[in-house]
């Protein structure tokens, strides 16, 4: 067991289940945790439970909020909260420099106030170790959509998956493991010579509207309008569409309603498929996370 958080205040803020996974694992390491949001859920051994934000940033080292990070009201999303949680101006305000803010994903107005107040901001989601480990829930939860979304197994089935990213690539190799014909679409020389290495199709993005016709489940990484009107009208009718991309996603999905086309849009993956793993996930990247900003903060107040 590692102590490598001994003696730093953590307030976890809101969430899901994945902090309730992820509390435990940061209190192995030594964290003393104080909750914000978490009266509706069963007792957690060890956590302070306070009543508000503004209670809980004037006695932590570290603030974490979810994945999810807020909506444009600044709302956190806190599924165990017995009152809403906002992170306003009031509490910004109330955020000593000294205290790093990690959050999944940060609004842009979240992004100015904090650059504004010099609060600093840590944005996850980003992250590649966080972000390729968060592929693998994501890839099963994707694949069990379109399972459930489709009356074809997905082996042999004609599976395109559009980007090749850190998603792309897990959900590709995970089709292909179950049997799949594997289209992989990037835009990169390099991402196809890689997917042609790993047995998959490949399809250029500027070929996409002459090839997507043969597609029998779509799977979209590319967090821009790809299935847009133009390619929606060449995509099958029985065809299934799972978009992983961050809300909106990159389909027009009136379009492919109107159209008569199954298009799921699926985000937060993780969080609802495999929220232990995903909390375990969490567990894995923050301690050093913490560590790391706490060190970076401790160096410029000294220097
Ligand atoms: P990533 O590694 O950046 O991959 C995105 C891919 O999209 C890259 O291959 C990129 O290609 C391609 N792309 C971007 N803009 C494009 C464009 N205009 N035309 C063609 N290709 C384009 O990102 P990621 O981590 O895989 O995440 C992908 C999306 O899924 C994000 O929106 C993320 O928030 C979301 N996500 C959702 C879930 C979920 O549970 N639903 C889970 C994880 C991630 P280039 O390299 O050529 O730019």
């Amino acid at each position: 067991m590692s102590a490598g958080l001994k003696g730093i205040r953590v307030a976890v803020i809101g969430g899901d289940e994945r902090e309730l996974y992820l509390i435990p694992e940061l209190q192995k390491q030594g964290a003393y945790i104080v909750g914000v949001g978490f009266e509706n859920a069963s007792p957690i051994p060890g956590v302070t439970l306070v009543q508000s934000l503004l209670d809980a940033v004037g006695q932590v080292d570290v603030l974490l909020f979810p994945m999810f990070g807020t909506d444009e009201r600044g709302a956190v999303k806190a599924k165990y909260s017995a009152s809403p949680i906002v992170l306003n101006k009031e509490v910004l305000q109330a955020i000593p420099t000294r205290v790093p803010l990690i959050i999944g994903f940060a609004r842009p107005a979240l992004k100015s106030a904090t650059e504004k107040m010099g609060i600093q901001l840590v944005e996850t989601i980003y992250l590649d170790e966080l972000a390729i480990l968060n592929s693998i829930p994501s890839a099963e939860g994707a694949i069990q959509m379109a399972m459930e979304a489709t009356n074809i197994t997905i082996h042999g089935s004609e599976s395109f998956v559009l980007g090749l990213g850190r998603t792309g690539w897990s959900v590709a190799r995970m089709l292909q493991g179950i049997g799949a014909h594997v289209t992989g679409v990037a835009r990169k020389p390099q991402d196809l010579a890689r997917a042609v290495e790993m047995g998959f199709r490949t399809v250029h993005f500027s070929d996409l509207e002459e090839e997507i016709g043969r597609a029998e489940i779509i799977f979209n990484t590319v967090p821009h309008l790809i299935l847009d009107r133009v390619m929606l009208e060449k995509v099958a009718r029985d065809a299934v569409i799972v978009d992983l991309a961050s809300i909106p996603g990159g389909t027009d999905f009136e379009f492919a309603q109107l159209l008569g086309i199954k298009a799921i849009l699926a985000p937060g993956l993780p969080g609802i498929v495999a929220p232990k793993s995903a909390g375990r996930i969490l567990a894995q990247i923050y301690p050093q996370l913490i560590l790391r900003h706490l060190t970076t903060m401790i160096a410029n107040v000294q220097s």
